[in-house]
């Protein structure tokens, strides 16, 4: 625990973050890896939460006037204290999420991949020029800032989830206020030195409460979302958190960017390539141990390459490198608490009565971290899409079913409540363009050729049904995060009515 402790201390530190504003007896961050409490910080109660949201609304009067170009600056000043922190915040996710330290680093590369996205949408927030039907009129639409933004964010992605909402935001001229998960509040702390220091480098034109950190857990969270000064909520968790939130937001008709639960498939044809399908398969299933949105739950495997797939994998799981994620030969972490563990369990058993055959799934002991849940990623045969396959379980667990036909394989991709991402292994390019084709996979995600994880910032992310429907990061999906207004301008000396209209008077 001294050892954590010592290491939390150094990387806060060098990040400028000063854990005492912070101390406090109601949110406990444990570190994953060990079970051991890394610091214990205080909730914000109502009233803190309801004066960060007035800071916030008071700085967005301020900053929807400053030019987008210029807002920009402050993403870019932020991005360069990313790459110079980078080491020491990708640290802190694997102290404080258990992810191994390359996806921790990954995860801080994705900030920097957004910032840099952002800095550049801020030169190109277009709208349109639209034909008017009346003579000497012209019509445009322009995109204008929204006002608050809340983030809520999960604990897997603990840091650029926030980062890939509050990059666009700031560019589009809002403020952020933010609810990280209460499993991993010192990340959150950490980035919100590092965006002070942007902010300090920036000058007085970057208003006080531009960024705002609630700490807290779902009932600060609530608040928030129930703040009718807060006109956007970008939620991402669980689809039960989702359903919640999105409830709440509809009562008070305000909009709602939800990333919900995934329960991703990969569908793999006669023709795949074999050997890059089983790296992709294992990288998509056991990658942050199981704990991504688009790790990769469901397999549907060809007949005719079955038999020479499974044992493969088999082989592949039965030597992955199990233990505390700051070694680096590691490639599986912890899961996140005892609490997954069980879920993950309850999965199993049910699996089996369903008449599943399980490889792997207990509990591995790793020296020096006892208080740590690791597990042996497990693959389960099962003879059919059952039951226990239509939940997302947040752990490594891979269901395998057996397909002839593209059709029906394609069909059990899209049979289950999420929507998030999917692939398909195939060298047959009528195979791939029927993968994503209207009559394909139905998901916000779907690949050829590489796993369902691992998304690229550059593209639009997000998926259907249960997944919530939202789309963040790249491609338009700024346009969530602003106001659109069309204007119509009559430059002529008449006042001519659309449709042809006559009102005379
Ligand atoms: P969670 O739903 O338990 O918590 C997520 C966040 O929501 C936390 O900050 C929590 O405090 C807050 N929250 C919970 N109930 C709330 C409420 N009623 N009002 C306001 N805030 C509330 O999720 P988790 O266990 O931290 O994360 C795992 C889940 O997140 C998985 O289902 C995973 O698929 C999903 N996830 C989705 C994406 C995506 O982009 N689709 C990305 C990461 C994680």
């Amino acid at each position: 625990m001294e050892t954590n402790q010592a290491t939390l201390a150094a990387l806060l530190s060098e990040m400028g973050a000063n854990l005492a504003d912070y101390a406090g007896k109601d949110i406990t961050s444990t570190s994953p890896i060990d079970g051991q409490v890394l610091a214990v910080l205080r909730a914000d109660n109502a009233d803190q939460v309801k004066a960060k949201i007035d800071r916030a609304h008071a700085a967005f009067l301020q900053w929807r006037n400053v030019p987008a170009p210029r807002r920009g600056e402050l993403v870019r000043l932020f991005g360069e204290e990313l790459r110079l922190h980078k080491e020491a915040l990708g640290k802190l996710v694997t102290l404080e999420a258990g992810k191994i330290l390359q996806e921790g680093l990954g995860e801080v590369q994705e900030m920097i991949d957004i910032c840099d996205f952002a800095v550049g949408l801020s030169r190109q927030l277009y709208g349109l020029t639209i034909a008017s039907e009346r003579p000497g009129h012209r019509m445009m639409e322009v995109w204008h800032p929204l006002g608050v933004v809340g983030v809520i964010s999960a604990f897997n992605f603990p840091v650029a989830v926030w980062a890939w909402n509050a990059a666009l935001a700031f560019v589009c001229g809002n403020s952020v206020t933010w609810k990280p998960s209460e499993k991993t509040p010192l990340t959150a702390v950490a980035v919100h030195a590092l965006f002070q220091k942007a902010v300090a480098r920036f000058g007085s034109d970057a208003p006080v409460g531009l960024a705002e950190l609630i700490i807290g857990d779902r009932e600060a969270g609530s608040q928030m979302v129930n703040d009718k000064r807060v006109p956007l909520v970008s939620a991402t968790g669980s689809t039960r958190m989702g359903r919640q939130v999105a409830q709440d937001c509809a009562t008070r008709l305000a909009k709602t960017i939800l990333e919900l639960g995934g329960n991703n498939a990969m569908i793999v044809a006669p023709s795949a390539d074999l050997e890059m399908a089983v790296r992709a398969i294992t990288f998509s299933a056991v990658g942050t141990a199981g704990q991504r949105c688009t790790t990769l739950r469901r397999l549907f495997v060809h007949d005719s390459v079955y038999d020479t797939l499974v044992p493969r994998l088999k082989k592949v799981y039965a030597g992955l490198p199990i233990g505390s994620p700051l070694q680096k030969s590691t490639l599986i972490g912890p899961l996140i608490d005892h609490a997954a563990f069980d879920c993950m369990q309850t999965a199993l058993a049910a699996a089996r009565a369903e008449q599943g055959q399980v490889f792997g799934g207990e509990r591995v002991a790793v020296a020096g971290s006892e208080g740590g849940y690791y597990v042996q990623p497990a693959l389960v045969e099962m003879p059919a899409q059952s039951n226990v396959m239509q939940h997302e379980t947040f752990a490594p667990i891979l269901y395998i079913v057996r397909y002839t036909d593209l059709q029906q394989a394609i069909a059990l991709n899209n049979d289950v409540p999420q929507g998030l991402s999917s692939s398909i292994f195939t060298t047959d390019v009528r195979e791939a363009e029927r993968f994503m084709s209207d009559s394909g996979s139905d998901c916000g995600i779907a690949n050829v050729n590489i796993g369902p994880s691992g998304a690229e910032i550059g593209g639009a992310f997000g998926g259907e049904k249960e997944t919530g429907g939202g789309r963040e990061s790249g491609s338009d999906a700024w346009k969530a995060y602003m106001r659109r207004s069309t204007n119509t301008i009559n430059y002529s000396d008449s006042l001519p009515l659309a449709q042809g209209i006559s009102f005379d008077i």
